[in-house]
């Protein structure tokens, strides 16, 4: 088959791309490291490689046996590249391609994943021949997605504008129907996308829960730093002073607002910020805290909950899997390491399940 010569010729690895290195290795780095960008700006004059440079990238991200960052070559999808049979790789011609519409149909498509490829990369030739209409629709396929995603359903608050235009009725507000539905919706296309709800709210990608959150619910040591910010220390929560003045003078004395935690007000929290996590509460970590079991202080309110079905018990933290503990005589009773946490009914009920379990 004849090949013609720029393409027989073209650099196989970064290591071909002469005159390119500090370029070249911040490249293959951040390919080895299994870390590329979600966009690369590749910029010159003429012939300094920009296209093959693109082309060996996407090879690379996808390349089978990648060899120290560069691609091998000769894997199937390596080969696949560069005959141009792998659809998941697609070089555009953006001078005849410069409309709004073509970027808007791209966009539609990079909402799917790879055929056979580990990324989807698009090569966008002459970029700098797009609209101005285009060039806007392209920046929300470049914004970096998020490792971590808060989705709350919000109510306008009294004495704003869009309280106002609600109470004149210029402005509707979906009911509780349509918001639960939205909540739902959320966590299915959220979930679709690969982020896990962790608690009721946020979501996150493998690995990018927040911590302060999380220490926050499981009730742990935190200090808040600047002014106004809130701390919890062994059960004593206070709030730094709101004048910056005040604050400079002594950062780490002043304390506005010491609430100290009584013993039942330290259960409530535990159970009503724990529960809000996925992985919910463990009745082992009450009663060490406690001295007085989960049952004995909550048994009346989670059974109704657990027969409602607001409630569950999970056999494992973070798993989906609902494992009901035994049943005796009509009461479910968690086996050790079971956690208390949420169903997905309890979700839209939560206000209502965590209102309960204040003594
Ligand atoms: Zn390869």
């Amino acid at each position: 088959m004849y090949q013609a010569l720029y393409r027989k010729w073209r650099p196989q690895s970064f290591e071909d791309m002469v005159g390119q290195e500090p370029i070249t290795t911040t490249l293959k780095n951040e390919i080895r490291q299994g870390r590329p960008a979600h966009a690369y700006l590749l910029v010159g004059s003429r012939g300094t490689g920009k296209t093959s440079c693109a082309r060996l990238i996407a090879k690379a991200v996808n390349c089978l046996s990648p060899q120290d960052g560069n691609p091998c070559g000769t894997c199937e999808i390596c080969r696949g590249i560069d005959s141009e049979d792998i659809l998941d790789v697609v070089e555009i011609d953006a001078a005849s391609n410069n409309g709004v519409d073509s970027i808007r149909d791209l966009r539609e498509e990079t909402n799917f994943l790879p055929n056979i490829a580990k990324y989807r990369v698009y090569i966008m030739d002459e970029a700098h021949m797009l609209s101005q209409g285009a060039v806007n629709a392209l920046l929300k396929v470049l914004e970096e997605p998020p490792e971590h995603i808060s989705a709350y359903s919000l109510i306008p608050e009294e004495g704003t504008p869009l309280y106002d235009r609600y109470e004149k009725g210029i402005l509707e507000l979906p009911d509780e129907d349509a918001d639960r539905e939205m909540y739902q919706e959320t966590k299915r296309v959220l979930g679709r996308a690969g982020y896990e709800r962790y608690e009721i709210s946020n979501y996150a990608k493998k690995g990018y829960a927040c911590r302060h959150n999380c220490g926050y619910w499981q009730r742990k040591n935190y200090v808040g730093f600047g002014i106004g910010a809130a701390s919890l220390k062994e059960n004593v929560r206070f709030r730094n002073r709101t004048d910056l003045d005040g604050y400079l003078q002594d950062p780490l004395g002043c304390r506005e607002e010491v609430q100290v935690l009584s013993r039942q007000e330290q259960m409530e929290e535990f159970m009503f910020l724990g529960l809000r996590m996925t992985e919910g509460v463990s009745p082992a970590e009450f009663g060490h805290l406690f001295g007085h079991s989960m049952e004995d202080v909550y048994g009346k309110v989670i059974r109704n909950n657990v027969e409602d079905g607001l409630l569950q018990y999970l056999e494992e933290p973070n798993s989906d899997a609902v494992k009901p503990g035994s049943q005796e005589g009509g009461v479910v009773k968690p086996t050790d390491g079971m956690r208390l946490a949420l169903t997905d009914r309890g979700l839209d009920l939560s206000n209502y399940v965590m209102a309960q379990f204040l003594l």
